[in-house]
């Protein structure tokens, strides 16, 4: 059966990451939802939110905001705590932990490709941060609730209808629901590696692929980086990042720090070492080649991060890859689309 043979496919350290991902979900999701229940909460809203609280009001005072803050105590807490980890390591929550994000991946790894539809070739940073923009001040000013294009209340209560619960039954039937419910499925579970929604609309991995790409520069930074002297420009590894993060760049791969989700899964299936989840080198960058015994010792390989600079695409330590533009002006543009669009879709329902 061919989802079996897609299960086997699967590369060894993806197994184990997809095992984290439904040990993680069976903590956090329907009956067996014992970490929620351990703060008071039975699902990831309330008090367990971490998409709310740094919404902004028209006239909203930091009173305000510390009352939504209180709101989401844990939820503010633990997305400082998923902030900080991926400061140091990249980002292990959205890449091993995240039920949202890791079962859509999963059930479209097991999907026959030709069900899928391609959505990693589309301007992701731009639609990622101008959607942001749109939700965090747009959203609100237009009286547009946060909770109505949510994943993290769809997968929750599509569990629990799954279990039996009137609930999550309810939720799905609500116009809400059918919405959440149709994205979850276009942009999840029948896209090409299942991770469209957290390209383009999560606010959680929006504000997380900042902080991976601000902390790429810092030397104790574990990251995706490549040695470009050992790319042979393959390809492998952009056929299959999830992320659609890692472009071919003069035959180089280069990966975006502001998209990578730490997956490790180019890691693994790159013939030629040329990626690795490692620190910035510590040894000088372009140390010749030293030769002993008529024997070439390759010099340690440069390990770099790239991403989207500005303009253009540069590289961090000392790299001059040239690739792609991604001006923040398109970032403010598709923000504008949206608002617009929104506007028109709430004005044709009042
Ligand atoms: S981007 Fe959002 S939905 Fe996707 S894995 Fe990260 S937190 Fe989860
Ligand atoms: S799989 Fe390895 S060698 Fe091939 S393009 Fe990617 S990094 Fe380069
Ligand atoms: S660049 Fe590598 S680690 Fe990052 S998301 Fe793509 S496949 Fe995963």
């Amino acid at each position: 059966m061919q989802v079996i043979a897609n299960l086997k496919a699967i590369p060894k350290v993806q197994k184990f990451r997809y095992l984290m991902i439904v040990l993680a979900s069976a903590s956090m999701l329907g009956p067996l939802a014992f970490l929620p229940q351990l703060v008071g909460s039975d699902d990831l809203c309330g008090t367990l939110c971490m998409r709310r609280f740094y919404l902004y009001f028209p006239g909203m005072t930091w009173e305000d905001f510390f009352v939504h803050v209180n709101a989401a105590a844990i939820g503010v807490m633990a997305f400082g705590i998923i902030l900080l980890t991926t400061l140091f390591f990249g980002r292990m929550w959205c890449g091993y932990l995240c039920p949202v994000g890791g079962l859509a991946e999963l059930s479209s790894r097991m999907l026959n490709d030709r069900w899928k539809i391609e959505f990693r070739s589309l301007p992701q940073v731009q639609i990622r941060y101008g959607y942001f923009g749109f939700f965090l001040v747009a959203m609100p000013a237009l009286g547009i609730s946060a909770c109505s294009l949510c994943n993290f209340i769809t997968i929750p209560r599509l569990i629990e209808a799954m279990s039996g619960e009137y609930r999550g039954m309810v939720f799905l039937v609500s116009s809400v629901g059918l919405v959440n419910l149709g994205l979850l499925l276009l942009l999840g579970v029948f896209a090409s590696k299942g991770r469209a929604y957290c390209q383009f609309m999560c606010p959680i991995g929006a504000a997380d692929g900042l902080i991976n790409r601000i902390g790429a520069n810092l030397p104790f930074a574990h990251r995706i980086r490549v040695a470009k002297e050992r790319c042979t420009g393959c390809n492998i590894c952009a056929r299959d990042c999830m992320c659609g993060a890692i472009k071919m760049i003069d035959k180089i791969a280069v990966v975006d720090q502001v998209s990578c989700m730490s997956c490790h899964e180019c890691v693994d299936v790159c013939d030629w070492n040329a990626l690795a989840w490692t620190t910035p080198p510590r040894h000088k960058i372009n140390e010749p080649k030293r030769i002993k015994k008529n024997t070439e010792i390759l010099p340690t390989p440069d390990w770099q991060a790239v991403h989207f600079h500005g303009t253009k695409l540069g590289a961090e330590e000392g790299g001059t890859a040239k690739g792609p533009a991604v001006s923040w002006v398109s970032v403010f543009n598709a923000m504008v689309l949206l608002t617009v669009v929104s506007i028109v879709i709430v004005g044709s329902f009042l």
